[in-house]
């Protein structure tokens, strides 16, 4: 077995409303991120894996930029709070936002799913994991990472996710006129001529194996499934489209990039029995936790 990663108890996070830096233990770190990226009504065994997944992140992190230097976007610490690393809430900030209640209840948890895989990591043939992405839900399958992003990235496969039934936006109607699908595009893609857009010059080109559209046609131009998303704001690029005379509908399947762990899918999964190693394992193929 290789070395595990050994790494300082505590660590600097940039805070990007005030814009400074604070000194934080990595254990409280993790909880402060595992209540920003997960609801604390989510089961136990669900919130471990998201807090393992959050701490893999961070080390990560810490280490690449010990090589290449502070990200840009914040060039005081390897780690923000925000959506751009992960969000990451003090307890002070969680009473502010939740309640004395919640802090009791949910904070409680959330610190002991922290505290019970406390400096746990994952690997992946000896490395420490450098993308532990995750999303909300897949709508059934989660994607290859070259599918949604540029490489191809060992631990994150296609798998089925079966248990997202309870999954929010897992099924979600979106309709446009074709003025406003057109203006949409136009607005997103200036340079484009889409041509005049209507019930026959739009069809779904390709798939990828998670079921996110791949290319679609529309109109003169060829587009890929998230240019779409991104222009009309969509769920997911899991999508159908139904069209008339009148315009377009479409039907987004899950939330979300759809690469990595799905959060209602390893819920579904702790309520089925399985523990965060199996969760966490199913998602990230082929990981070691330790
Ligand atoms: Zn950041």
């Amino acid at each position: 077995m290789p070395e595990k990663v050994e790494y300082d108890q505590m660590i600097t996070v940039f805070r990007t409303e005030s814009g400074q830096t604070e000194r934080v233990s990595l254990e409280d770190y993790v909880a402060g991120v595992v209540a920003g990226e997960m609801p604390s009504s989510f089961e136990m065994e669900a919130l471990k894996a998201q807090a393992v997944a959050a701490r893999t992140y961070a080390i990560s992190k810490i280490q690449r930029s010990g090589d290449s230097g502070f990200p840009k976007e914040h060039p005081m610490a390897a780690l923000c709070d925000s959506t751009h690393c992960q969000v990451y809430r003090t307890p002070k900030e969680l009473l502010e936002l939740k309640s004395e209640e919640w802090m009791e209840s949910g904070w409680a948890k959330i610190k002991e799913a922290a505290e019970e895989t406390r400096g746990q990591l994952m690997y992946y043939q000896g490395s420490l994991v450098e993308q532990p992405l995750f999303h909300s839900s897949s709508g059934g399958k989660t994607e290859n990472s070259e599918d949604v992003f540029v490489a191809a990235v060992p631990y994150l496969r296609s798998v089925d996710s079966p248990y997202e039934q309870e999954a929010t936006h897992q099924s979600e109607k979106t309709f446009f006129t074709w003025g406003e699908f057109q203006k949409k595009l136009k607005s997103a893609y200036p340079k484009s001529n889409f041509g005049t857009l209507n019930a026959n010059s739009i069809k779904i080109i390709s798939r990828s194996q998670g079921g996110r559209v791949e290319k679609i046609q529309v109109g003169n131009e060829v587009l890929e499934g998230r240019n779409i998303r991104d222009a009309c704001n969509l769920y997911s690029a899991n999508f159908n489209i139904e069209r008339n005379s009148s315009g377009i509908e479409f039907t987004t399947m899950g939330y979300g990039h759809g690469v990595g762990m799905s959060q209602w899918g390893a819920n579904g999964m702790a309520e089925n029995g399985s523990d965060y190693r199996e969760i966490l394992t199913h998602y990230y193929s082929g990981v070691e936790i330790y």
